[in-house]
């Protein structure tokens, strides 16, 4: 059988640093993915939320694959006119000046890292590096991502870590002020933090520490990565938050499919970034901007609506599941917390077995469905749970 061989392969020769569901997808179209052997499924993951207009979306494919065909990279030593149209409709949509184009999230919020830290040198000198991320946060992989990454989890093995991040608590604006000092430069925050078990912030801790970062001259890093391009409801989820940053970071979904990263700064900490201060051979390919302008291109307001409209409907289905305590989240990005006794990966592994791809975060079931999703995808994915939910009786505690 090919899945067989392929998952022998991989295990044989990828290294083992990804706990994979033992299937093999080979092709898909919207929300379905399909096996090599036809094995059919309903994928709630987009991916991680990346594939954001679902499998092989018909313009989205031939946007890329005509540029493909027509230049697929130069080097940043040239123009090119998707970077450039992409960089334009990002800053018109979000109320930044400029944008970097980088390869990944991790990526992205390491140019951020760097844009504060130079804002900062510029203007007070050497020495105030520092900055505050908040407990149980995820910034990515790279050795500064997961240094400001505030989970302990992720503070083993590859030290020495870079210095000049400190975690606060979410919602504790008290500890945030202590913690700042005249060597901090920069707060960096996600508004729903995602892998931490899509826990969205408080509102008014948000406005509170937007006021502080003002107060100080502390640029303020939004990490989008996760929840903007539409994934809760608006362009940014900034928007929701009445939120202008300095500095916010997208990836994931901003490809639909392919690797890119955004850091989109304000003007004020544009300045310092001249040339040489930061590079990425791969970074704003014609063929990678391509697709993510196919994405733009459908992200209007009419499609961010049918998102929230979607969104209301799943979670209003979520909340009448058996064994569920809590649905957390914002838009199309939900976690669904279960009575105790109830393990989410339980939850997903029946769902696999049904045909349904869904994701966990933390203790919760983590939703994120490609935001082209249908009311009768919805109906589907909250038919398949039920089955497996009342299947389901809490194990002893
Ligand atoms: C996924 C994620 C990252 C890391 O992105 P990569 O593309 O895996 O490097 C960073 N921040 C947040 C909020 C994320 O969800």
């Amino acid at each position: 059988m090919e899945s067989e061989k392929v998952i022998a392969r991989d295990n044989d020769y990828v290294l083992h640093t990804y706990n994979r569901n033992p299937i093999v997808l080979a092709k898909g179209h919207g929300l379905h993915a399909y096996g090599p052997e036809g094995q059919s499924y309903l994928d709630f993951t987009s991916g991680i939320g990346v594939n954001s207009l679902g499998y092989c979306d018909l313009a989205w494919a031939e946007a890329v694959s005509r540029q493909a065909h027509k230049l697929q990279h130069t080097s940043n030593l040239y123009y090119t006119a998707p970077c450039s149209k992409l960089a334009k409709r990002l800053c018109r949509r979000t109320g930044m000046s400029k944008v970097f184009f980088a390869n990944s999230g991790a990526e992205a919020n390491e140019g951020a890292i760097k844009a504060a830290r130079k804002y900062s040198f510029d203007r007070y000198g050497d020495g105030r590096a520092g900055v505050i991320t908040l407990v149980n946060s995820f910034h990515g992989r790279t050795l500064a991502t997961l240094t400001a990454t505030g989970q302990a989890g992720f503070h083993q093995y590859f030290g020495p870590f870079n210095e000049g991040f400190a975690y606060v608590e979410a919602g504790d604006i008290d500890r945030l002020e202590k913690a700042v000092d005249s060597r901090t430069c920069a707060v960096m925050l996600e508004l729903v933090q995602g892998e931490g078990g899509v826990v969205p912030l408080d509102p008014v801790y948000v406005q509170q520490v937007r006021a502080l970062c003002d107060e100080k001259d502390l640029c303020l890093i939004v990490d989008e990565v996760q929840t903007g391009v539409g994934r809760t409801g608006t362009f940014l989820a900034c928007e929701q938050y009445n939120l202008q940053p300095d500095i916010v970071t997208l990836a994931k979904g901003l490809g639909g499919g392919l690797p890119i990263g955004a850091v989109l700064v304000s003007a004020k900490v544009a300045a310092g970034m001249g040339p040489g201060t930061h590079g990425s051979t791969f970074g704003g390919n014609p063929v990678v901007c391509a697709g993510a302008n196919a994405v733009l291109d459908r992200l209007d307001d009419n499609f961010l609506a049918g998102v929230r409209a979607h969104a209301a409907q799943l979670r209003a289905g979520l909340e009448k599941l058996p064994h569920v305590a809590e649905v957390s989240g914002l838009g199309l990005m939900l976690g669904v917390q279960f009575e105790e006794g109830i393990a989410a990966a339980d939850v997903l592994a029946a769902c696999r077995e049904r045909g349904l791809l869904v994701l966990t975060a933390k203790t919760r079931l983590r939703l994120l469905p490609p935001l082209v999703l249908t009311a009768h995808d919805i109906e589907r994915a909250l038919v398949i749970l039920d089955e497996v939910l009342c299947g389901m009786t809490p194990a002893q505690i």
